[in-house]
């Protein structure tokens, strides 16, 4: 199994690149953005319990988000790997998926993380807020605010996963080509 984690701020390309890697790798994609957005579209309870936190841009509490996250692996049990993309966002979300995958008999191939500075990413998401209809992309307090939590609250994730030599960093800035190229000579350089 080869499981990656696509870390970094938001805006940064995680999306754009794992839809490249889940096509190279063969791997399952689970963006926890794009669960929540799914379960609030259908008015879910789960939905329900989401979208307070995500309109101001804070993180939905760690115990609704690994819930969902297990759920959501096991229903994959014929996985090549799995491809994490914005998750895990805390230290313990990442305690808790490294059980998981422990469980499972695996575990954490790399993280790896975009760089991409500030100004770049205000661009970047105040661009896709004219087409993704999200309240959250459409509001440049609450993108600071995403970018603050990220800091504050993400970041650290990098170095829990660079105690385990697994972490590595990518500049996020180029052409969508040449960034999946930096990608994937990561991916293919880590032994499995
Ligand atoms: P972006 O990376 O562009 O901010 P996402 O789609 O990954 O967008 O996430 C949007 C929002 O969903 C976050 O601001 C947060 O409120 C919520 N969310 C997504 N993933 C997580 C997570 N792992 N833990 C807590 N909240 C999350």
């Amino acid at each position: 199994m080869i499981n990656l984690i696509l870390f970094g701020p938001p805006g940064s390309g995680k999306g754009t690149q794992a839809a490249r890697l889940v096509e190279k790798y063969r791997l399952v994609h689970i963006s926890t953005g794009d669960l929540f957005r799914y379960e609030m579209s259908n008015d879910t309870p789960l939905g329900q319990q989401a979208k307070a936190y995500m309109a101001k841009g804070e993180l939905v509490p760690d115990e609704v988000t690994i819930g969902m996250l297990r759920n959501k692996v096991e229903k994959h049990p014929e996985a090549n790997g799995f491809i994490f993309d914005g998750f895990p966002r805390t230290i313990p979300q990442a305690q808790a998926l490294d059980k998981l995958l422990e469980e499972k008999g695996t575990d954490i191939h790399c993280l790896m993380a975009l760089q991409v500075d500030d100004d770049e990413i205000v661009h970047r998401i105040k661009l896709r807020g004219a087409t993704s209809g999200r309240p959250d992309d459409n509001d440049e307090t609450i993108i600071r605010n995403r970018i603050a939590v990220y800091k504050n609250e993400t970041a650290p994730v990098y170095d829990y996963y660079a105690e385990q030599s697994k972490s590595h960093s990518i500049n996020g800035i180029g052409e969508i080509d040449e960034i999946f190229d930096r990608l994937a000579a990561i991916v293919d350089s880590v032994p499995a």
